[in-house]
């Protein structure tokens, strides 16, 4: 497809020559390069005020991110054969790393395919598109996938909230073979049943692989709380490593269903409560239960900064809450995965909870996101996960 020209005003490049891989629509000379002259998707050769080339990407006049870099070499323009070759760059990776083939396979701007996220369960890829660009290429990135990963199904989850920002349609869709209801994911030692299409997001949360594990050295007789529990990732992959009892809370039916027949797979026990979080914890520390662990891996509560100061508040409550039930010697996991939350901001949250409490706060340690979540060190915009480990005291 032939490249059109997008031309940033002057000063524009600066950002983008150092790394990063988007164009706001602030940015671009409108009087050389009207958006109004692009569709949705078209191929663009990004120049400098000064006709210099900064690299090729895709267009979406009607987004606030007009235009993202897929590639900086003349020589390798976005298309059939670049999605090609990053997925094989992606998917070396995560075989180098991970003992069986559970992992994301692709983790957009970070793996140099920008709008695009692939989970791969076994023989089944699920496939996130969250661009007009790279669902202008969605035929050729389903012939990349095929020919990389060699999938016997591959399911597109597009019915994500954010393709609204490119005015694209919400579906879900078999775009190739045959996707089960349920994929089997194994991780940390465990085996968990996910259903693809009718799950959370792709199914399954990766991104807190690392962190579940590292619980294991704390788990060993622990009572633990596992709140947002999905489908009990935290809580069985505890009980495995020896928690004696396991508490999973989650709002969602369905997902608990699940978490119960994980369990049950793994050989451990789980008691569940299906409730909202906040009423689960008032609930708990009326009845006076303590546990030794509280997990708090909850959905982004901040998902754009101008949500800053009500999601704090929110994160605030819940560790409060959360401290209240750990026993006199407990830890605290305090997960988010709200992009504006710095670890800086949530270390913030817990210590005034432990304070108000009049509780010693200790960090233990902190994960983020795992390898198959890779950060592109010019896009903050790509770090989002991140999971404390506080030992809280009393006295
Ligand atoms: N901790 C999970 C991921 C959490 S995803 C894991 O490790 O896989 C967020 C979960 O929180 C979803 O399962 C959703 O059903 C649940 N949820 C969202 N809002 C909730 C609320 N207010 N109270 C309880 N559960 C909630």
């Amino acid at each position: 497809m032939e490249l059109k020209p997008l031309r940033l005003k002057k000063h524009e490049a600066k950002r983008l020559r150092a790394g990063h891989d988007w164009v706001f629509s602030n940015e671009i000379d409108v009087a050389a390069t009207p958006l109004t002259d692009f569709e949705p998707g078209d191929l663009v050769e990004v120049q400098a005020a000064d006709g210099r080339t900064i690299g090729s990407g895709y267009v979406n006049p009607h987004s606030l991110i007009a235009a993202r870099l897929m590639s900086r070499d003349p020589a390798h323009a976005p298309g059939a054969s670049l999605l090609v070759h990053r997925l094989n760059v992606a998917v070396a990776l995560r075989e180098r790393i991970y003992p069986t083939p559970h992992y994301r396979l692709a983790f957009g701007e970070s793996d140099g395919v920008p709008g695009l996220v692939v989970d791969r369960y076994g023989a089944i890829l699920v496939v996130q598109i969250t661009t007009a660009g790279m669902e202008r290429m969605r035929d050729d990135v389903i012939a990349a996938l095929e020919k990389v990963a060699k999938p016997a199904g591959i399911l597109l989850r597009n019915d994500v909230g954010v393709r609204a920002l490119e005015n694209l349609p919400s579906y879900v869709e078999t775009a190739a073979g045959h996707v089960p209801d349920e994929v089997v994911v194994e991780e940390n030692g465990c085996r968990f049943a996910v259903a693809p299409a009718g799950g959370q997001k792709t199914g399954w949360f990766y991104d807190q692989r690392d962190n579940r594990a590292r619980l294991a050295r704390y788990a060993r007789g622990a009572r633990v709380l596992d709140l947002f529990c999905y489908l009990g990732g935290w809580g069985i992959e505890a009980a495995h490593a020896g928690a004696a009892e396991v508490v999973a809370v989650d709002s969602s039916a369905p997902a608990l269903a699940l978490a119960v027949s994980n369990a049950a797979a793994n050989g451990v026990a789980l008691r569940t409560i299906q409730a909202e979080a906040f009423d689960a914890l008032a609930d708990l520390a009326a009845a006076r239960e303590r546990f030794d662990i509280v997990v708090c891996d909850p959905p982004a509560f901040v998902r754009r900064r101008k949500d800053l100061k009500p999601g704090l508040a929110a994160y605030r409550r819940l560790y409060q809450m959360a401290m209240r039930l750990l026993d006199r010697d407990g830890l605290l996991v305090a997960a988010s995965c709200s992009q504006p939350l710095t670890r800086e901001l949530l270390a913030d949250c817990v210590q005034q909870a432990a304070r108000h409490l009049d509780r010693r706060a200790q960090w233990l340690e902190w994960g983020g996101q795992g390898p198959d979540h890779p950060v592109h060190p010019a896009m903050p915009e790509t770090e989002y996960l991140k999971a404390g480990f506080v030992r809280v005291t009393r006295g």
